[in-house]
């Protein structure tokens, strides 16, 4: 079998090798489908973005000029023009006036009901 514990190491380090390799496999197919996933998703929003775009355009008369300044402006929140957007800074509770993440619906302290952003992240 083994000649020596040295290849009995090599062995033992070479399985492990290859355990490690089919599990980077299967977690790299399983990224993969994530990002297949996500691709849909995204796909699927600008779909609709463009749709409710094409509303706006034509019910109420909106340019894509004004549509591109207006996106500019957000992208400018936080003075950079990158792109990206920043989080939401944090909210005042308009009860107590203490300070919540603009992610949360309630207030930690009070309970009461928090201002809605849409766009939070
Ligand atoms: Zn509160």
């Amino acid at each position: 079998m083994f000649t020596s514990s040295h290849s009995y190491y090599q062995a033992v380090a070479s399985a492990q090798a290859q355990a490690d390799a089919n599990n980077a496999n299967a977690k790299a197919a399983e990224n993969q489908a994530q990002v297949e996933v996500l691709r849909q998703d995204v796909d699927r929003l600008l779909m609709i973005c463009e749709a409710l775009w094409g509303f706006l355009k034509e019910k109420h008369g909106y340019t894509d000029a004004q549509l591109a300044e207006a996106v500019t402006a957000i992208d400018l929140r936080d003075g950079r023009l990158d792109g990206h957007t920043t989080p939401a800074p944090a909210t005042p509770c308009p009860q107590c006036g203490k300070t919540n993440s603009a992610r949360r619906p309630r207030c930690i302290y009070c309970g009461s009901p928090l201002p809605v952003n849409l766009f939070t992240g």
